[in-house]
């Protein structure tokens, strides 16, 4: 005897393990690539095409966080099996972690065929998966690339397929998207941007502006809602849409989460010298879902509190429906902490995300932000003005503030009045505002609302 274990398993099945998923049975990562790049041999000495498919669950953590793993792993299995059905016997599926599946399709003819199998791949999700009583509705996302043959490393067409899955996620969840070399130059650019970024909050190159918020009834200003910006040396102002996700892929969101709640708090504890009215402005911030989730947020909230000297009956948090989507456990934990300081919470963008009521019964925010899309559509049609009057009834009936955004004309501001819609806040009052340009417009009376904005 030695001390050395020998393994049990003969050779064959430990080959079996490596090259294959243990959930769900499907070929390894290791499998896949060796295919993969047999398939690119072949086409680089004999032509002919072959596709890599990268397939994303939408907001799978969701599942997780919310009915177990174990009912999560039940979904993976069962999409691995739907995934099979449409697997042609040439063809390679594979498992690549978590949520995540790679597509290999091989004897392509033409690139246009690779749209076919994204769509079967993806139809066979849209039924709903029944698991001990609970009905599932999984949709995912797919980064497609067509191998030509022109990449000798086999491997770099997954990292294609990964930014155009990239793309897919940001413009069209639950759709695919071929990978297109513009694509990458724009990857690359994400990346050098994403590094510029943490030079810029240390050069002071952000800043927070102001969005007034008003009463709908009297026009009187009741608060502001700090929005961040970037301006660029060479590039001039960026939006906050391109940066903000850039730096929620990493920890850089809570540096810049921090700036922002710092600077607001401190900002709005200056309105209250401006007389008695300004005493009682409320700021908003924007806080994004890995911001909320991460440890340090109250003791960071109780900081910016403190050393602004401002109250916490002054200080209102937007977040949105994906906060409580990637753990609904701990989000009614934060969210209680943060009510029992005082402070108030918005339920931004409402009605944007897919499962709004649920959400509204657990987060009970105390103002709901109808989102632009509803008050100012980009083309006006009677749904959406149905829409918008469901919408406010529930709030009213809820007893919850409501707060319409994007209110660019008098015409939308009549119709939310009539609602019985009480907040507002748009272009027709005022854009965001550096802080300077608050004082002035803090200084004006009800109803005279600069050159540009609403002057009743
Ligand atoms: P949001 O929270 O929904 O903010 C409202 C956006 O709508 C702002 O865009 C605002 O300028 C714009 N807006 C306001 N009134 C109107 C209108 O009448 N018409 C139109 N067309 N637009 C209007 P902005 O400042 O570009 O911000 C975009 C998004 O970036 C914000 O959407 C928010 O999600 C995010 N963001 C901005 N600042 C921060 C921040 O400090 N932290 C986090 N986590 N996100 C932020
Ligand atoms: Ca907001
Ligand atoms: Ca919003």
């Amino acid at each position: 005897m030695t001390g050395v274990q020998t393994c049990a398993l003969p050779i064959y099945q430990l080959t079996h393990l490596a090259l294959h998923d243990s959930l769900t049975g499907l070929a390894s990562r290791v499998l896949f690539e060796d295919r993969l790049s047999q398939a690119n041999a072949r086409i680089r000495r004999q032509g002919g095409l072959c596709a890599v498919l990268l397939l994303d669950l939408d907001d799978f953590k969701g599942v997780n966080d919310a009915y177990g793993h174990l009912i999560g792993d039940q979904l993976l299995v069962g999409i691995a099996r739907r995934f099979e059905l449409v697997t042609r016997r040439s063809d390679t599926l594979c498992r690549l972690g978590g949520d995540e599946f790679l597509y290999l399709a091989e004897g392509l003819t033409s690139a246009a065929e690779v749209d076919e199998v994204a769509e079967r791949l993806l139809d066979v999700l849209t039924e709903a998966f029944e698991f001990s009583g609970i009905t599932l509705v999984q949709h995912a996302s797919v980064g497609v690339v067509v191998c030509d043959g022109t990449n000798s490393d086999a491997n770099q067409y997954i990292q294609e397929a990964d930014v155009a899955l990239y793309e897919a996620k940001r413009l069209k969840k639950g759709h695919h998207v071929v990978f297109a070399p513009s694509m990458h130059e724009m990857a690359v650019n994400r990346f050098s941007l994403a590094q510029e970024m943490r030079q810029a909050l240390k050069a002071g190159h952000l800043s927070m502006h102001y969005q007034p918020i008003v009463d709908l009834v009297s026009t009187e200003i009741i608060g502001f809602e700090a929005l961040m910006r970037w301006q660029h040396p060479e590039q001039g102002w960026i939006p906050p849409n391109v940066f903000i996700p850039l730096a929620e892929q990493s920890e850089l969101i809570l540096e810049l989460g921090s700036f922002a709640m710092h600077e607001a708090l401190a900002a709005a504890s200056s309105w209250g010298r401006l007389g008695d009215r300004s005493d009682e402005l409320f700021v908003t911030v924007n806080l994004s879902a890995h911001q909320f989730h991460a440890p340090g947020l109250l003791a960071m909230i109780e900081s910016a509190l403190s050393e602004s000297g401002l109250s916490p009956q002054r200080l209102i948090i937007e977040i949105t429906e994906s906060v409580a989507l990637l753990n609904a456990a701990e989000t009614t934990e934060t969210m209680s902490l943060l009510m029992s300081l005082g402070i108030g919470v918005a339920l931004d963008d409402f009605g944007t995300g897919y499962s709004s009521l649920s959400y509204l019964a657990l987060l009970q925010p105390r103002i709901i932000k109808i989102d632009r899309s509803f008050v100012s559509p980009a083309q006006e049609s009677e749904q959406h003005d149905t829409l918008l009057e469901a919408i406010v009834s529930l709030g009213l009936k809820l007893n919850t503030l409501m707060l319409a955004e994007g209110i660019e004309t008098k015409e939308q501001l009549e119709r939310l009045r009539h609602l019985g819609c009480q907040f507002g806040q748009g272009f027709l009052f005022s854009r965001a505002v550096p802080l300077i340009d608050v004082e002035t417009m803090l200084a004006r009376s009800t109803g005279t609302w600069g050159k540009e904005g609403l002057s009743v």
